[in-house]
């Protein structure tokens, strides 16, 4: 049982770790850098100041109160920064913070060990945990509810129910997937907050800051390029950060510029909006070979070779954000803005975002 360190399998276990790189799941080259980058401070958290400022209310609150704070759950897809804030809970009440994920946890007994080595008022935090086994979960409620474990020791007639009482922990879960939760579940959330994917220049500031800490030159334009390059999502900023700074020492003065920066995502094949050639792939499918859609999922998914899942926790968020895909109960639909920016013109009457570029500049929701 991982303990104190990020469950590395994200995903589903048969990540191409050479080939993707728009993916804002981790890669090892991630992890390495990430812990240095990470924000030490909710103040040096850079935007998501409405789920900042609640949390730094409830956070003040339970400190004076002495007592565990309420359970969180925190939705948004993948490196939008719910790992990092929940650290930052942790250090603003000063108690341990235990990271696992929810596929990590097999058994209910699993659960029990973890959850019965908390300090009080320790964090638990559980990524991904739409997809822990519905027999983990069932333990899962009186702990949160009552603190304390109901488990069935022994089988058969013989077999007892044993009731351990825990100290008080305030369990914070991750997911991409709210809707995925079981209703229980997501009752036994005290509160739950909606990560945003970050506007340009939120990006170009958490951009800055980690060139400074990775002690590389850059320009303002430099990091505002990276970031309008970079999804909404803070992991994919700073993976497209060393990049380019790569790209700085061997093909200019070492700075990061915004010409260095667009050669750089340019020879990574990241367009001006930060698609790559899965994004591409998808919205060519849709427009040129079914008309514009609808579009099934497992089509998409078989049409670019990615799974089912990654398409709709990473690729699709990020084209709905921009307003050129919407999804339909008969499936996905290219928008005006998605045949233009894919060069075609759209069918009259169609509509959608004018220009992606418009929406990214405004930080604009889709
Ligand atoms: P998630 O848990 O949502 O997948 P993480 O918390 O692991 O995402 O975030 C990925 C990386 O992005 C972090 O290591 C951190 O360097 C950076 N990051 C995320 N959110 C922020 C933020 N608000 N400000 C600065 N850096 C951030």
């Amino acid at each position: 049982m991982p303990i104190n360190t990020k469950v590395p399998e994200y995903g589903d276990g048969d990540f191409d770790f050479e080939s993707r790189y728009t993916a804002a799941e981790y890669t090892p080259e991630d992890t390495e850098t990430e812990l240095s980058l990470r924000p030490k401070t909710l103040d040096e958290y850079v935007g998501q100041e409405k789920v900042k400022s609640n949390l730094k209310i409830y956070i003040e609150a339970a400190a004076a109160r002495q007592e565990a704070l309420d359970h969180v759950l925190l939705f948004g897809p993948p490196g939008l920064g719910k790992t990092t804030l929940s650290f930052l809970v942790a250090s603003e009440l000063g108690v341990n913070l235990k990271v696992t994920s929810g596929p990590a946890i097999a058994k209910a007994g699993d659960l029990a060990a973890l959850l019965t080595t908390l300090e009080r008022n320790d964090i638990l935090f559980i990524d991904e945990i739409h997809r822990l086994p519905k027999q983990v979960e069932e333990v899962l409620y009186p702990a949160m509810e009552d603190f304390c474990l109901d488990l069935m020791m022994g089988k058969g007639p013989s077999a007892r129910s044993i009731r351990i009482p825990l100290k008080p922990f305030t369990l914070i879960g991750a997911t991409t997937r709210a809707g995925q939760l079981s209703a229980p579940l997501r009752d036994r959330f005290g509160m739950s907050f909606r990560l945003e994917m970050y506007p340009p220049e939120d990006l170009a500031r958490i951009v800055t800051r980690s060139a400074g800490l990775l002690e590389t030159s850059i320009t303002p334009a430099g990091a505002l390029e990276i970031a309008k390059r970079s999804r909404g999502t803070p992991r994919i900023a700073n993976r497209w950060l060393k990049r380019v700074r790569d790209f700085a020492i061997v093909k200019g003065d070492g700075t990061v510029t915004e010409e260095i920066a667009d050669l750089a995502l340019r020879a990574m094949e990241i367009d001006e909006l930060g698609l790559d050639s899965v994004d591409r792939k998808m919205l060519d499918a849709i427009i040129r070979h079914f008309g514009g859609g609808p579009v099934g999922l497992e089509t998409l998914a078989a049409v670019t070779g990615e799974a089912a899942v990654t398409i709709e926790d990473v690729y699709e968020p990020y084209l709905m954000q921009l307003g050129f895909l919407n999804r339909t109960p008969r499936g996905r639909m290219a928008t005006a803005g998605a045949y233009r920016h894919m060069g075609v013109t759209p069918p009259d009457g169609l509509t959608g975002a004018a220009s992606g570029q418009q929406l990214m500049d405004t930080g604009e929701d889709g």
